[in-house]
């Protein structure tokens, strides 16, 4: 009893003393802000940030009292980046013996301590926000890594997570094994419209935020030019699974590589197409009637290309012939680069934004895949994506224009996520 009563008085007071102070405030005079909505940057803008919230936003403007300044008037200020496709608990994977060694070798645990250091790499990329689609084998492994960056255990990007991922039986690694030995599988495997409709309950029970499933699997072109694919589930439990994920709120990310892969998942009523490689005229006209996200994951396709051999850079070369038709016809493109699919060391995922410059877009639309697009996919709208007024302060700065020369996103100097500054080399 005695401790209670010690407790209470404290929060009181403490609360009494917060509520008489001035709430700290920090303005930042940014030389260029890209906002992540205007057509044009602003000149000379100053950002004031309360607690982790943007208070104001006004073009030239007068530094409150009290505020601390961060001087940025050297640099360009945009809206912190979002990858949308990553897998913080892979280390890169361009064979087949590379991934199986990582799910047979190293333990969870082990595992996981590398996606912390994953997760920091992002953030100081610029990476504010990252939806993680799969442990790959790590079980629900980023369900923890997203708690202890959210507890300022660690540091890295806000994180919407998938956990396990689904593919019907041995539809997915590890395969080739001995029936006799009990291997690991890189996803749950889910059979039936029953055991799908489990496993999202089960998922979403443990702290998935999202579900995906694989749509596809051997990916090839056929006479028709055309890049087919075999789909994994049936129609009956594609729908299963995206209906009971849509009836208790959470949204469908579909593996789909091969135009059937696309065109099943379209049929099951997915929110996103990731990878998208066999993307054909018609795909993409459903995609943009119907509002459905392309995560294209460029970088990962350029990378493993050499390595796979076979197919793959002609699919890499379709992306490429793809790319510019989905951005005429409207398709809603966000920004995933498949990071963990190359290793995290190696690329900065940010070289997504320079793919998408080099295939047509304007470095303005290419930033607003990384930013105002990636927070409309995620539902974060109304909190991320651009800086203007009652969204978080998650902010990142370059000191070159990147809408002169868009690698300059692959040198961010400065990071703010949430008011905090993670990351300042513009002192
Ligand atoms: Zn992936």
């Amino acid at each position: 009893m005695r401790h209670i009563c010690v407790a209470l008085t404290m929060t009181f007071f403490l609360g009494a003393v917060s509520a008489a102070q001035t709430p700290h405030q920090i303005a930042i005079r940014a030389g260029k802000l890209i906002d992540g909505k205007s057509e044009k940057p602003i000149e000379n803008a100053l950002i004031v940030i309360e607690g982790d919230k943007i208070l104001s936003v006004t073009p030239g403007g007068t530094v409150p009292a009290g505020a601390e300044v961060i001087d940025l008037s050297k640099a360009t200020v945009l809206p912190g980046f979002m990858d949308v496709h990553t897998h913080v608990l892979l280390q890169g994977d361009i064979t087949s013996e590379e991934y199986d060694a990582q799910l047979l070798k190293e333990s969870i645990p082990y595992r996981a301590i590398l996606a912390a250091r994953n997760a920091h790499i992002a953030l100081s990329h610029g990476f504010t926000t990252i939806r993680d689609l799969e442990t790959e084998g790590a079980m629900y492994a980023d369900v923890d890594v997203k708690m202890a960056i959210a507890n300022g255990e660690v540091p890295g990007p806000r994180m919407q997570v998938a956990t396990r991922a689904m593919a019907p039986t041995g539809m997915y690694p590890l395969l080739g094994y001995s029936w006799e030995l009990k291997v690991p599988t890189g996803v749950q495997y889910v059979d039936g419209t029953d055991g799908a409709r489990k496993a999202v309950r089960e998922q979403a029970m443990y702290g998935a935020d999202w579900i995906k499933y694989y749509s596809d699997r051997r990916y090839h072109f056929e006479a028709d030019g055309v890049l087919h694919s075999m789909v994994n589930f049936t129609d009956e439990e594609a729908k299963a699974i995206v209906d009971e994920a849509h009836r208790i709120g959470k949204k469908v990310a579909a593996h789909a590589i091969g135009s059937d892969g696309i065109a099943a998942a379209l049929r099951a009523g997915v929110d996103t197409i990731e990878h998208g490689d066999g993307l054909t005229d018609a795909l993409m006209d459903e995609m943009a009637r119907r509002g459905i996200y392309w995560v294209p994951t460029i970088t990962v396709g350029m990378y493993v290309a050499p390595g796979r051999g076979g197919n793959w850079q002609r699919m890499a070369d379709l992306q490429r012939e793809n790319f510019p038709k989905a951005v005429k016809k409207g398709v809603k493109i966000a920004l995933g680069t498949d990071a963990g699919g190359f290793d995290w060391k190696v690329l900065n995922e940010a070289k997504e934004f320079e793919y998408y410059v080099q295939y047509g877009m304007t470095p303005m639309q290419a930033i607003r895949t990384g930013t105002s697009t990636a927070a409309e996919l995620l539902g974060w709208s109304d909190k991320a994506g651009t800086i203007e007024a009652g969204k978080w302060a998650d902010l990142v700065a370059l000191s070159g224009d990147p809408l002169k020369d868009i690698k300059e996103v692959e040198n961010v100097k400065f990071v703010m996520k949430g008011g905090v500054v993670y990351k300042n080399e513009l002192r």
